[in-house]
């Protein structure tokens, strides 16, 4: 039996400030809470661990590789210039940040498998660099068969290229894909690969409808209901797709997935920050739950999802940082603030929008239902001991009278004040360093190996900027 012994805790489902308190782990759970006398060492706010609910375990910040400040559309292609390295140290890395920053759940979408081994020991990888680490991931495998460089007609845009330009972005981007059944059954494969794998849930994890046949989401709809695995997917993250789905779809996009079975309490859909009122009342009314990323949105030209709106029509709404926090440093506490920020309604009276404990719900709570965890996010005897120490005194810089917590929280809480993290009852961060990996080491071992692989994309990063020219035109004045 654990015992930590904190001046203040955010407990219950309210995420109400206690005094101190004495929290009993015991077999993983949070056996007993109990109020204390102030403990004489320094000061220690306890709160539930964050859940990514939308992330994708990138090894190093994709601006790195110069894929900075610029629009998803133009971002997203250019990845393709990242070479592969080796999955477990770029899975660790990647998910020691995320732990670092708060999260003790993180959304594996795994868009870009490196590829150098079959998908099953891929993954075998990625759920061992996740059990070192110490979270439990959800493990959406992607797949997609449309739109692979831009939303419509490649043959147009590839026309406009050089010949030889041309010919690299067919081979880079364009080269053919297993078909709707075979992806099915690959993610049957990963899935019977990680059957011993507790603490990783596999999910589908279509890219998004613009990527994705009418067949493919139709198949995919109908197996989850068969087999009752979870959805995971990006959907009206940017202008360019809102009108894409308007086109593609007159009779209106959301109904058609509605219609096709496709929405239900298993899927969790990333972004929604062009979904409209309507829609939202669909996707809540179906159970499905919307991951919002409002760094990621920021930083890729995408917009400021309607937050309040969504939490008024009655979705679930959850956080994830997609690989993009505001510092590109995967803080979950700094991205847990900006929520809040960006979630409350202006004027009086204050408590419109999304409230401290909406935006604690959504961090801690809802995302767990996203990665397949029943329960958690709530500091509650019986819950999954699943939390963060952080340094109260720190956060308290001043000192000059009593301060609620919860104020402080969110007005300046970052990572730098995350002192230990446990997960399911382990210490997973001691002192703000992760015990079960070298992060250090990781991150410059993959260094290393980027500059070795860099090479291999040079022909390809020689001729991004041509191809960066082309697709921008194709969206100016879409919309
Ligand atoms: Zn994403």
């Amino acid at each position: 039996m654990t015992q930590l012994h904190v001046s203040a805790a955010l407990l219950g489902s309210e995420y109400e400030t206690s005094g101190p308190v004495k929290i009993s782990i015991e077999d993983g759970r949070i056996a007993a809470i109990s109020p204390a006398a102030k403990p004489d060492g320094p000061a220690r706010l306890a709160i539930p661990a964050l859940a990514d609910a939308h992330n994708h375990a990138r090894p190093l910040s994709s601006t790195s590789f110069g894929c900075g400040g610029k629009p998803l559309e133009q971002w997203l292609p250019q990845l393709a210039v990242m070479p592969p390295v080796d999955p477990y140290t770029a899975a660790a890395a990647s998910l020691a940040r995320s732990v670092r920053g708060g999260a003790t759940s993180v959304m594996v979408h795994l868009t870009r498998a490196m590829g150098q081994k079959s998908l099953p020991e891929e993954a075998r990888e990625i759920a061992r660099a996740a059990a070192d680490v110490g979270v439990s991931i959800g493990f959406a495998i992607s797949m997609r068969d449309r739109n692979p460089l831009i939303y419509g007609d490649h043959d147009a845009l590839l026309n406009g290229l050089a010949p030889e330009v041309a010919q690299l972005a067919r081979k880079t981007w364009l080269k053919p894909l297993p078909t709707v059944a075979e992806q099915l059954a690959l993610v049957d494969q990963v899935a019977s690969a990680l059957a011993d794998q507790l603490h990783v849930d596999v999910q589908y994890g279509p890219t998004g409808v613009q990527w994705c046949s009418d067949e493919m989401l139709r198949a995919i709809a109908e197996a989850s209901a068969r087999t009752g695995r979870r959805i995971h997917m990006h959907l009206l993250e940017t202008q360019p797709q809102r009108q894409w789905l308007d086109q593609t779809y007159p009779q209106g996009g959301v109904a058609f997935l509605d219609g096709i079975g496709f929405l239900s309490p298993r899927l969790t859909l990333a972004h929604c920050v062009w979904a409209r009122g309507q829609e939202l009342d669909q996707i809540a009314a179906s159970g499905a739950r919307i991951a919002v990323n409002n760094s990621s949105n920021l930083h890729l030209y995408s917009g400021r999802a309607p937050l309040a709106d969504m939490q008024a029509a009655g979705v679930a709404v959850a956080m994830g940082l997609d690989g993009c926090a505001l510092d590109e440093d995967d803080d979950g506490l700094r991205e847990l603030r900006l929520f809040h920020l960006l979630g409350r309604r202006p004027g009086f009276p204050s408590d419109r929008g999304v409230t401290h404990a909406a935006a604690l719900r959504a961090a801690c709570r809802t995302g767990r239902t996203a990665l397949g965890l029943p329960d958690g996010g709530v500091l509650e005897v019986g819950m999954p001991a699943d939390l963060l120490i952080l340094d109260l005194d720190s956060l308290d810089r001043d000192a000059l009278m009593p301060v609620p917590a919860q104020d402080l929280l969110f007005a300046r809480a970052t990572a730098a004040h995350v002192v230990e993290v446990w997960a399911s009852g382990r210490q997973i961060v001691r002192e703000g360093q992760v015990l079960g990996i070298d992060l250090d080491a990781a991150e410059t071992s993959l260094r290393a190996d980027y500059r070795a692989g860099l090479p291999a994309t040079e022909p390809l990063r020689a001729v991004w900027g041509q191809i960066e020219s082309a697709i921008g035109p194709h969206y100016r004045g879409c919309c």
